[in-house]
């Protein structure tokens, strides 16, 4: 496990300035943009990416979809819906874990090397910061120790709040 850590940084920053091979967008079902990160990755990647988006009618909760990045540094966005956070017992954990599986395969599938992932679903969808936090950790290491693509995944905290949490979840996996 150690080794696979150090393929795995936690950073603050904005995602939409990453020039990793992906970034990861937290969306919503309808991938036709949103608030949060959504909105910011839309402002930046510019218009034809929301056109991209309208071809690809929809996504469920916890799969994700691909698209390229357009005006981005990034070559390409992976949309994923998160799960909204209602009391923990509507599959919530288990559809966050599959939202960064997903995003994670189809990363190694398109051959990326890098990939920026926001915190899904910690905003707008109030899942409880420490329990996503955790869940993302072990979830990306897991797929970083079975898989030689992504060979870098970073973890682009907005906020010193979340950066703080995903910190320390990295701490708690690696002891
Ligand atoms: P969700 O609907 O999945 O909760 P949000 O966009 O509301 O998604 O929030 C997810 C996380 O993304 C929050 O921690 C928020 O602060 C963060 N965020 C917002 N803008 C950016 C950005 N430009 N870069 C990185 N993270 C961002």
């Amino acid at each position: 496990m150690s080794d696979t850590i150090s393929h795995f940084s936690v950073i603050k920053g904005d995602i939409t300035q990453q020039q990793t091979d992906a970034i990861v967008n937290a969306a919503n079902t309808t991938l036709l943009g949103g608030g949060g990160v959504d909105g910011a990755i839309h402002r930046v990647a510019g218009p034809q990416l929301l056109e991209e988006c309208r071809g690809l009618g929809g996504c469920k909760t916890g799969e994700a979809k691909i698209t390229k990045g357009y005006l981005l540094p990034a070559r390409y966005v992976i949309h994923t819906p998160g799960p909204i956070w209602h009391d923990g017992k509507k599959g919530e954990s288990a559809l966050l874990k599959s939202s960064y599986e997903n995003c994670l395969a189809l990363a190694a599938e398109v051959g990326c090397r890098s990939v920026s992932f926001p915190s899904i679903s910690t905003g707008v969808y109030r899942f409880p910061l420490h329990q996503a936090a955790k869940i993302a950790v072990e979830t990306i290491l897991q797929f970083l120790n079975n898989h030689s693509l992504p060979q870098q995944v970073y973890m682009v905290c907005f906020d010193g709040r979340t950066q703080a949490a995903y910190e320390t979840a990295l701490q708690d996996a690696g002891r």
